[in-house]
Formats: structure tokens, C-alpha cells, sequence
């Protein structure tokens, strides 16, 4: 069923059967293109969310005991239905979320892609066996660490959700998801591929909510093994606040304020084109996205010229008509920050360059805003702006920016540009990130980890390491008896 926006009646899917919330209390969904009402979003009760508890625990008992060709048979099969309906899941996401259709198909995609690959790696989490001093028989075994209760925003509707779900199964693991409230029906469209491969019943459960009644009742359950959260940084502490109080661990991926250092030896106009690519991608909301441009004195003009005129470039506009690279913001509340930073800045002695302001027509858009003089103490270069936002702000010392790129709490990505060898070594040893990139600004790819040190948080998405916080090691000591 959808509505006259083409937009899909969004369910909760609990142990199989997608339902409404016992209460019948639901929050809108808007379009932020338009700013029009296009759905409705279900809010799970108490009830609901020990449904799901249940569920969650007989779902782990099944998929635990299914063996692993047949789990990694159904992942596969989910994948190529996420591949299949891509065109479809990224319309949706569009509709809920503002980001052009070809950047939600694309995430889409690669969604089918990282699931395959969790998929396959889940199939090599070996243990092993120990030459043992004691004469037992010594085995380490790597058991799935049970249901997992994860927390996902709206950046990423289809990737974001998962990360957490491909890893989680993969790894044998059932798990209950809080999808975003304000991109629900994008996350319905992805458990669907899933059930349609064959899940059994109550591996995988999709709820939305209040989310702090949700993360509270999730995480104090005894059912919950793992608490997964991709968010922010005040939010993750709480959530990992209330999941210590039960000693349970938990997987935080929280939010940066990624320095990029163009160093005096880097080519100014490919550096400024490279940067400027990255930082209006998903219209800057995105936790690794280049957010402090640090420019050797040298090259800033240069740099800066060419920053300004591939901004200028970008083509705002709604992300389902053709030729948009840059949709609105996501919702009220990011364009609303989002001015705030740019008056604090303005108000503290900043030029801008480019952009600077809403646009003057429905929905929540910016325009690509570049600015320079940005002084020291500016909110914007504290606070993780999570907006297609560039300031600019030369330095003369290596050592002295590298100072400043780690002044900050968060260390999640970092990117630096250089010729020589010998400098980006001294970037990649002393930026304190858990994501660098040198000469160009990758994004998260499913065959390496990602993830952040100091308050961007903890444990990896991504790589072999992905499924390390999903799978608990056992030691087996086994005396044998004559
Ligand atoms: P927010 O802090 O209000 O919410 C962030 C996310 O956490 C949302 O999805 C929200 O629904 C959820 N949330 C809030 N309280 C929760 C709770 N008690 N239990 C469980 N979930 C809860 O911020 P926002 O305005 O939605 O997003 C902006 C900020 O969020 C940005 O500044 C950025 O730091 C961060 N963010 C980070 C990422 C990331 O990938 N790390 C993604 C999206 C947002």
C-alpha cells in the first residue's frame, strides 16, 4: 500500500508479521524536499518491544543452530534482492531523506555488496587449537554473542541499518533494530529483502519508537547481549552509560569533525576538488566527512579559488529530479544548527565566500557555503557542523596544525594531502583518527574497518573486525579420560 506521494505504509516486523504499534501511536513522516506530511511511522509500546525481546531470543536459538551454509545461502539470497531492488529502495530512501537518487541507489547497492561480504567472512571466524602445557586438549572457539539490540540514524537509511543487520547475522547472532523514525519506510524496505530470502521468523526485528524508551527498555532487558549504536556523541554516552550499568558492551559509532591537512608540497586545484567532492556528498551529513580544511599558507589562495568555484557547481535541488547533486538537509533540526554555526562564525569575524544560507523555497536547503577567517573559538570549528559547511583557515607549521586537528575530542576521520612520502607518514603516525586517508577522501568500504578513537567511540564496522564485537571467545580445556 503506498500513498499519493508513492510513499509505502510503514510497519514494525516483529517476530515475522509486520504489524502496527499496540497503541496505534504513530509520528509523521516528512519529505524534506517539500516539507509535506507523506507517511506515517508506527511507535512501538512496552508490549511491542517484549514481543520483539522474545522473538529476538527463540530467533537466536534457531539461527545459532542453522548451519552455516544454509545462513550464508539466505544472506546471499537477501543481497540479491537488496541488489535487485535498489532503483526501488533508493526512491524511498530519497523521499524520507532528500539525498539524490543516485547517491540512495548507490548506497543501496553497496549495501548488497558489504552484506555478501560479512556474509563470506562469517564462514572463516575460525578458533583454534593450542599446543597445551597441561596435556588437555586446548580449543578456542568463537561463539556468536547473542541478541543484539542497535540503534541507527537517518544519514545512511539503507547502509546504517545494515551494518549493524549484516554483521549481526553473519556472525549468527538475532537482533531487534530501532530504525530511524524519520526514514522508516527505507529500513522496512531492507527487512523485506530478508524475509523474503527465507529468515526464519525472529532473527531480525525492525521497531520504531520513542528512542529513549526504546534504547532504555532494549538495553535493560536480560535478553540483550550487544548494544550496537550509530549516532551521537551525547546520545552513544548515555547508551553506553545505561548498558554498563547491566555489564553489557557495546559497539559506538559516534560522530567527528574530520580535519583535512593540504600540505605545502600537495597540488592545490586536485586537493580543493577532491575535498569539495566529499564534503557536499549526502549534503555534508555524513560522520566522516571533511569538515576543518586546514591549507598550507602557500597554496590557500589557490586552493580556496577552486574549493569556491566546485561549490558553486553543485546543483541543489530535490534529490528525485534529474541532474540534483545536492539534496536538502534532513530534517528542520540540521538546517537549524546549521545556521547557527554559520551566524556564530559570521558574527566572530568570518567571510563568506559562497552560499551562507537557506534557500528561499520549501523544504530545508542550504546552499554550499564555503568561508574563510574563520576564528579559533568559532562554534564551527568545535562543534561537528554535519552540514554542507567548508571552512578554510591556513597554517605555516606542520607540527602546529597537527596540534589542532587533535585539539578536539573526536578522532574519527582525518585526511591529508602530500607529495612526499615521508610526510604522510608523520600524518598517518600522528593523527589521532581511526580512518585516514591521504591524497583523496575514501569513503567507508565493507573490506576494511572504520570506526573511531577518543569520543567518536568504539569498536569497528567494516573488515574482519566487524564481526569481532558480534562473536564472543570461549576457551575449551578438555582433559580427556582414559
Ligand atoms: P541526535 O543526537 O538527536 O540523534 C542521533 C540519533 O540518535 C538519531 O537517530 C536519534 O533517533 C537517536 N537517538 C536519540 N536519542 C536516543 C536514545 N535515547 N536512544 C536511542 N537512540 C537515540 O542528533 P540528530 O539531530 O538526529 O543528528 C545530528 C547529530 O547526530 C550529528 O551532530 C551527528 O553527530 C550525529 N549523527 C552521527 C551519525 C554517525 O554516523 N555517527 C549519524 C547521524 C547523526
Amino acid at each position: 500500500m503506498t500513498t499519493d506521494h508513492g510513499y509505502p505504509a510503514v510497519r514494525m516486523y516483529i517476530a515475522g508479521e509486520w504489524c502496527q504499534g499496540g497503541t496505534g501511536r504513530t509520528a509523521p513522516i516528512v519529505n524534506p524536499a517539500t516539507e509535506e506530511v507523506i507517511g506515517e511511522v508506527p511507535l512501538a509500546t512496552t508490549a511491542d518491544l517484549d514481543r520483539a525481546l522474545a522473538a529476538a531470543d527463540e530467533g537466536f536459538r534457531v539461527w545459532r543452530a542453522t548451519p552455516i551454509a544454509r545462513r550464508t545461502a539466505i544472506l546471499h539470497a537477501a543481497a540479491d534482492l537488496i541488489a535487485e531492488r535498489a532503483p526501488e529502495i533508493g526512491r524511498v530512501s530519497t523521499l524520507e531523506q532528500g539525498k539524490p537518487l543516485a547517491e540512495s541507489t548507490g548506497e543501496a547497492r553497496r549495501t548488497a555488496d558489504t552484506l555478501r561480504w560479512h556474509a563470506d567472512d562469517a564462514r572463516r571466524a575460525y578458533g583454534r587449537i593450542i599446543p597445551s602445557e597441561a596435556g588437555t586438549v586446548l580449543t578456542v572457539r568463537r561463539e556468536p554473542i547473542g541478541p543484539v539490540a542497535a540503534f541507527v540514524p537517518w544519514n545512511f537509511p539503507v547502509g546504517g541499518p545494515n551494518r549493524k543487520i549484516s554483521s549481526a547475522l553473519s556472525a549468527g547472532c538475532s537482533i531487534i533494530i530501532k530504525g530511524s523514525e524519520e526514514t522508516p519506510a527505507t529500513a522496512a524496505a531492507l527487512v523485506k529483502c530478508y524475509e523474503d530470502a527465507g529468515l526464519p521468523a525472529g532473527v531480525l526485528n525492525l521497531v520504531f519508537g520513542e528512542p529513549a524508551e526504546v534504547s532504555a527498555h532494549l538495553i535493560a532487558s536480560p535478553v540483550t547481549r550487544l548494544i550496537a549504536f550509530t549516532g551521537s556523541v551525547p546520545v552513544g554516552k548515555l547508551l553506553a552509560a545505561q548498558a554498563g550499568e547491566v555489564m553489557k558492551p557495546s559497539l559506538m559509532e559516534l560522530g567527528g569533525h574530520a580535519p583535512v591537512i593540504v600540505c605545502a608540497d600537495a597540488d592545490p586545484v586536485r586537493a580543493a576538488r577532491k575535498a569539495a567532492q566529499a564534503k557536499f556528498a549526502n549534503a555534508g551529513q555524513v560522520c566522516t566527512s571533511p569538515s576543518r580544511f586546514y591549507v598550507h599558507e602557500s597554496l590557500v589562495e589557490e586552493f580556496t579559488a577552486e574549493f569556491v568555484l566546485a561549490t558553486e557547481e553543485v546543483v541543489v535541488g530535490d534529490g528525485l529530479a534529474e541532474g540534483t547533486k545536492m539534496g536538502p538537509l534532513a530534517n528542520e533540526r540540521r538546517l537549524k544548527a546549521l545556521e547557527r554555526l554559520v551566524a556564530d562564525a559570521v558574527a566572530r569575524g568570518a567571510k563568506v565566500l559562497t552560499g551562507g544560507a537557506a534557500l528561499d523555497r520549501p523544504g530545508y536547503f542550504f546552499a554550499p557555503t564555503v568561508l574563510t577567517d574563520v576564528p579559533e573559538d568559532a562554534e564551527l570549528l568545535h562543534e561537528e557542523p554535519f552540514a554542507p559547511v567548508a571552512p578554510i583557515v591556513p597554517f605555516s607549521d606542520l607540527d602546529e596544525v597537527l596540534a589542532r586537528a587533535n585539539a578536539l575530542p573526536y578522532g574519527l576521520a582525518a585526511y591529508g594531502f602530500t607529495r612526499s612520502a615521508a610526510t604522510a607518514e608523520k600524518l598517518s603516525a600522528e593523527l589521532e583518527a581511526g580512518i585516514l586517508s591521504i591524497n583523496h577522501c575514501g569513503g567507508s568500504v565493507h573490506e576494511a574497518p572504520s570506526g573511531g578513537v577518543k569520543e567518536s567511540g568504539y569498536g569497528r564496522e567494516g573488515g574482519p573486525e566487524a564481526l569481532d564485537a558480534y562473536l564472543v571467545t570461549k576457551r575449551v580445556s578438555h582433559l580427556l579420560v582414559p
